[in-house]
């Protein structure tokens, strides 16, 4: 599951058509369906869903204002919503602001120890689900290992998707969310 993020009016690319003064709905559907694949700065992007509320969490918690209250609680939502140029921008600038602080919360939880394993005790092998403790089932959470990372790491940070992003608003001149 993930955003799909479309540039309004990318810099250096095609405008999404506007579609109430599009009439048979033909040039809306036609970008529709190549935007996916353009590559211009700013036309397109996806971002997983566990990425996408990790960094709206940042966002907000540090740069409280640039939503509004109700854009706040859409944002976190597959409900259409478009975020305006200005505030592209801003989200932009800020991401960019954040990304020593973003990367080293990359690095904290990418280094991270594993862990023993709470299903099967550090044993390797588990009791009969759902049941959690030690037995004689290979444990399908560690493997058969003992450890395992942590749950903290099961949805990993990407600075990459942190700075596509970043790229994508700077360039999109405003964007819809779907
Ligand atoms: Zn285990």
């Amino acid at each position: 599951m993930s955003f799909d993020l479309y540039g309004l009016k990318p810099r250096n690319g095609i405008p999404m058509p506007d579609q109430a003064a599009d009439e048979d709905g033909k040039a809306y559907w036609v970008w529709f369906d190549n935007v996916k694949l353009d590559n211009t700065k700013g036309a397109y992007i996806k971002i997983p869903f566990f990425l996408w509320h990790q960094l709206w969490k940042f966002i907000i918690e540090k740069f409280d204002g640039i939503l509004s209250k109700k854009e706040m609680n859409s944002i976190f939502y597959n409900s259409p919503q478009t975020i305006d140029h200005a505030k592209a921008m801003e989200i932009a600038q800020k991401l960019r602001e954040l990304d020593n602080e973003l990367s080293h919360y990359e690095k904290r939880l990418n280094n991270l120890q594993d862990e023993e394993c709470d299903i099967c005790g550090g044993t390797g092998k588990r009791c009969e689900p759902p049941e959690i403790g030690p037995g004689d089932i290979i444990c399908n959470r560690c493997n058969g290992k003992g450890v395992a990372r942590p749950v903290e790491t099961i949805f990993p940070f990407r600075m990459d998707v942190v700075r596509n992003f970043a790229e994508f608003c700077e360039y999109s001149g405003g964007f819809l969310k779907l």
